[in-house]
């Protein structure tokens, strides 16, 4: 039989036994911004009876200290729930049955390796950051979600995000070479491979794209990097219907032009943009086009075709 779930005050000491008292929250003033994901932040002011508390906050510094935890998390049957910067929308985050959060903002090593077209970066890395630093050397890791300034590696690779590149870059998935990964027990393991190509094998750390913080808790991700694209250009075209807008999509699509992005915006968002500030002409649909390259003239013939 498993040893019985500790007091929010014994479960306090025992982690921070682990990581150092710095490390560990148990105060409620404290635990109260991890009671939500960005979707419940929202909505915790009109409705104050959602508001689900963790016993403790966790911030590890090493895959060592994130085994410890979850060892024993799984010993003494606490749920733990990993978390990055906590701007999913969709409740993954909540503590609905309290336990421990791990926050992970502590691992944000970022380690460019581009002569290998690729970069190890540490789960709390935030993708602005990674951005930033790859930039400088030439190179990026495409796959940028609206919430791109804040968002990190291992929130991106937990929730397989994607953008509005998503149509010529792809999602996260299409760039982890490698992951590390401790699971539930405390066993720390290497899935995926450093290379570009690897055939042999399960593709076990695909299974680990997407999971969402239940198969276990990332500490190091390896993603491939592509060239920076030095030139962008970006247009909106406004339809009379959103009809048209989407045939005018898949007839772009159709004629084999890859764009950078291509976004398709109902009426609605057309009328929020403009609420925003913007003063786009009005229309039942619209699409944001952009193109990118390396040389101007390429770049202007593609925005060409598809104007
Ligand atoms: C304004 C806005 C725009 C957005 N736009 C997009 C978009 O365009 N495309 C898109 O895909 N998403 C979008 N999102 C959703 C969200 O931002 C993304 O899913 C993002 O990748 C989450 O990253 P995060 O660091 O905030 O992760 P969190 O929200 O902290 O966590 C997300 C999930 O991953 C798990 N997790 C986090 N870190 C780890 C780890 N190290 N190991 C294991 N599990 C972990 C968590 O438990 C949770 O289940 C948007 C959100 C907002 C608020």
């Amino acid at each position: 039989m498993s040893p019985e779930r500790p007091g929010r005050g014994e479960l306090g000491r025992a982690l921070e036994e682990m990581v150092g008292k710095d490390n560990v929250l148990t105060e409620e003033v404290d635990l109260l911004p991890y009671s939500a994901d960005h979707f419940l932040k929202g909505l915790q002011h009109y409705f104050p009876r959602f508001r689900f508390l963790p016993d403790a906050v966790v911030t590890p510094s090493s895959t060592a200290q994130v085994s410890r935890i979850l060892r024993f998390a799984s010993l003494h049957r606490i749920p733990v729930i990993p978390r990055g910067a906590g701007t999913s929308l969709a409740g993954q985050l909540i503590p609905v049955e309290g336990g421990i959060v791990m926050d992970l903002k502590k691992m944000n090593r970022i380690e460019p390796k581009v002569e290998d077209r690729m970069v190890v970066a540490g789960p709390g890395a935030t993708y602005a950051e990674l951005n930033r630093e790859l930039e400088r050397r030439g190179y990026f890791f495409p796959p940028e979600p609206g919430s791109a300034m804040a968002c990190t590696v291992g929130g991106m690779v937990s929730t397989n995000a994607s953008g509005s590149g998503a149509v010529k870059y792809g999602a996260t998935r299409n760039y982890v070479l490698s992951l590390e990964v401790v699971l539930a027990g405390g066993e720390v393991v290497r899935l995926g491979r450093r290379v570009t190509k690897s055939a042999s094998g399960y593709s076990l750390k695909d299974l680990f794209v997407g999971s969402e913080g239940t198969l276990g808790v990332i500490t190091e991700v390896t993603l491939r990097v592509e060239p920076y694209p030095p030139l962008r250009r970006t247009t909106l075209a406004v339809f009379p219907s959103l009809e048209d807008a989407f045939r005018s999509a898949m007839e772009i699509l159709g004629r084999g032009i890859t764009p950078a992005s291509l976004e398709l915006l109902d009426e609605l968002c057309l009328l929020a943009l403009n609420m925003s500030g913007f003063s786009l002409p009005e229309g039942k649909g619209a699409l944001m086009l952009r193109s990118d390259g390396r040389y101007e003239e390429a770049v202007g013939r593609e925005m060409g075709e598809m104007e």
